[in-house]
This record gives C-alpha cells, sequence and structure tokens, in this order.
C-alpha cells in the first residue's frame, strides 16, 4: 500500500472541523427527561391493531416518494390552511437541512440565541453565515429592537424562530415576530415543534405572509423514534425545497405508522392534556423552591436556572439517583447554571422532585 499523497482531511471542507457532533448521552436505565420525549407507550389493544397494519407494509417496495395520504393526515390533524403545500421530512432536523441546502453561498442565517442548536449547527457545516441574536437576558423574551437592527445590517437569507423556543420554553410575543416578518427581507421559518403543548400557533398566518414557513414535527407529540416532520407554505416556495428532498426520505414503516397515530387522535390529546397538567404541577413544584428560578414554558419541559449551586454538580447528582436531565450550562453565555427538565410521567417527575430537593439540600 502506497503512502497517500496528501493527508485525507485535506480534501474536507475545513468548517467541519471546527464543528462537533450533537451529542447524545447513553440513557439506558435511567429516568429519561432530558430529550422531550412522551414518556407515554401506547395502549395494548392499540399496539395490537398497530402490528396488525404492519403486516401489510411491502419492505422489498421503495416507499410512496409522494406520502399524499399520510399528507392529508397531517393536514387535517394540524388544521394546515387550503391552498398550503406540505414537505415532508425526516424528522424536522431534516427540513432544517433542506432549507439551509437551498441558499446561496455565503447566504446568512439569522435566530435569536439561545435557541435550537441545529438552525447554526446545520448553516455552518453547509458553509453559510450564522448571526445569533441575544434573547432579553431577563425572561428569554425577544429583543425587538436588537433584532431588527440585526436584520438591517446582515440582511438574512432566512430566519428561524422556535416558537415555544427550546431551550427556554416560552412563546415569543405575537407582536414582535410579526415586526419581523414585516422587517425581513427573506423567509421566516415559524418551527412549531412544540405545537402540541402551546396555546398559540402561526399556522394561520400563512394565509397572510408569502415568505413564511411553518414547520412541524411528530416528535414532541410522542412519535420520536418515527423520525417525522413537516413544512408548510406557499406551494411555489415547497415546490423549490422539494427538488432537494432525497426521494424516498419517509420509509414505508413511518409512513403506515404515522398514518395510523394520526387515526387514534383521542389517545394523543390525552396523553399531551396529562403532560400539560404535570407541566403545571411540576412548575409549581419547583417554584415553592428557593435557590431556583423557574421559567415559565408553553412546550413539554421546563428550564430553571440554578442560583449559587453548581448546575453540573446537580446534573451529575441527579444521574447517580438515576435521573437524567439536560445540564445547559456548559454552553455558556445566557444558559449559565441553567438545567432543561422534560416533563415526564407523574412518577417519574415525583421521583425527579425528590432527588432535586435532597440534592439541594446536600452541602456542596
Ligand atoms: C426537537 C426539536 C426539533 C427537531 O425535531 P425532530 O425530531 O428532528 O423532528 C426541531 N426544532 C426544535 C425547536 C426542537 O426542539
Amino acid at each position: 500500500m502506497s503512502a497517500p499523497k496528501h493527508h485525507p482531511f485535506e480534501v474536507l471542507r475545513p468548517e467541519l472541523q471546527a464543528l462537533s457532533a450533537y451529542h447524545v448521552t447513553d440513557s439506558k436505565g435511567y429516568i429519561k427527561l432530558d430529550a422531550m420525549e412522551n414518556p407515554y407507550a401506547w395502549p395494548e389493544e392499540m399496539v395490537d391493531r398497530w402490528v396488525k397494519r404492519l403486516r401489510h407494509a411491502v419492505p422489498n417496495r421503495y416507499p410512496d416518494p409522494a406520502c399524499d395520504s399520510l399528507k392529508e393526515a397531517l393536514r387535517q390533524s394540524n388544521q394546515v390552511p387550503a391552498g398550503k403545500a406540505l414537505l415532508l421530512g425526516n424528522g424536522s432536523d431534516e427540513i432544517i437541512q433542506i432549507l439551509l441546502m437551498a441558499l446561496k453561498p455565503g447566504a446568512v442565517v439569522m435566530a435569536p440565541e439561545p435557541t435550537f442548536v441545529m438552525y447554526r449547527q446545520i448553516a455552518l457545516s453547509l458553509g453559510l453565515e450564522f448571526v445569533g441574536v441575544p434573547l432579553n437576558q431577563k425572561d428569554f423574551s425577544l429583543d425587538g429592537p436588537g433584532f431588527k437592527m440585526a436584520i438591517e445590517e446582515h440582511q438574512p437569507a432566512m430566519i428561524f424562530l422556535a416558537y415555544p423556543n427550546n431551550p427556554t420554553g416560552n412563546l415569543f410575543a405575537h407582536s414582535e415576530i410579526l415586526s419581523i416578518l414585516e422587517a425581513a427581507p427573506g423567509l421566516v421559518v415559524l418551527d412549531e415543534a412544540y405545537a402540541p403543548y402551546a396555546s398559540s400557533s402561526f399556522m394561520r398566518d400563512l394565509l397572510i405572509y408569502e415568505h413564511l414557513l411553518v414547520m412541524r414535527t411528530l416528535s414532541k407529540l410522542g412519535l420520536a423514534g418515527l423520525r417525522l416532520g413537516f413544512l408548510a407554505g406557499s406551494p411555489t416556495l415547497i415546490n423549490e425545497f422539494d427538488k432537494l428532498r432525497l426521494p424516498y426520505n419517509i420509509n414505508c414503516l413511518t409512513q403506515m405508522s404515522a398514518e395510523f397515530a394520526l387515526s387514534e387522535p383521542l389517545v394523543f390529546e390525552r396523553q399531551v392534556a396529562q403532560i400539560r397538567l404535570d407541566r403545571a404541577a411540576l412548575d409549581g413544584a419547583l417554584r415553592a423552591l428557593s435557590a431556583v428560578e423557574v421559567f415559565e414554558s408553553e412546550a413539554n419541559f421546563i428550564l430553571v436556572r440554578l442560583q449559587g449551586r453548581d448546575p453540573t454538580k446537580m446534573f451529575m447528582a441527579l444521574k447517580s439517583r438515576g435521573i437524567l436531565i439536560k445540564n445547559l450550562h456548559p454552553q455558556g453565555g445566557f444558559l449559565s447554571g441553567c438545567l432543561r427538565i422534560t416533563v415526564g410521567t407523574p412518577l417519574e417527575n415525583h421521583h425527579f422532585l425528590e432527588a432535586f430537593k435532597a440534592a439541594l439540600d446536600d452541602p456542596q
């Protein structure tokens, strides 16, 4: 074997080396409150009917590339306005990638920060420029004037707004988002990953703004394992993005399973209602503790900031008690001191609270 003439890295884009892979903690055996999953399984008899339906799957054939019946089910369950088109993705992460691949080289992508890290990660991996605009530190609300100045200065091709925002949990003010829509020179993507848990949405606004795109996912509703997200918007725009989608990105098991799940809305409505109740209970219990600042959430998780406590020690103390949450402290900035807790079952939340209180009482 001859020695390569060049170091193999030399052919890779240099921006890749500056990135680190999205890290997922091994969670086996833990009470898993780190990833915004719905903690509830399906009723036994529903699982039986699902498995029966999957007997009709045809895995030797390529899946339906258009997914028309699944799209129809998504339109119905998400009140997508008539006349708007849908693009399906292998999770909404893939849709973010498709959206960003459509931009011109060197284009600016903008989002408030802190927010969902994939906007920055994928933009940088594609060699685009990313501009993060700080949220207000006090309550993670949008800094309207600051954001408009950043738009003016950087002329972003695409703006991402997570609504509710991850990892902060809040909904940005409706009026601030409308003025961003008015000021934006390019496209605005409202990422409504937590729509099932939120009290407000921009889906209807698709009828008003041609440059608005609304993205959702089935992951946080309770189908994270299926990997299905979608983008709703004007047919002319969606048609362009669709050219970047790999033809069979939604596999046949996901298509069948998602359609089946959407035909059982009551099961999910009950689970979501329970999680919303438990979010309120967890919020109340956390607010009763001293040394913990609790941020209001319209999602299925709650962000807290510890005062005078080491968040990484707290994270480790919970982990040693079998509970996995998300430590945001290492991200620094406004997230210093912050932990994010996904709302679990009442029993899981109880175990979390007991362990959290015990760790707070531990002399550090
Ligand atoms: C979880 C999440 C997503 C990604 O969800 P998928 O599982 O890839 O569909 C997108 N946006 C936000 C804000 C999220 O929190």
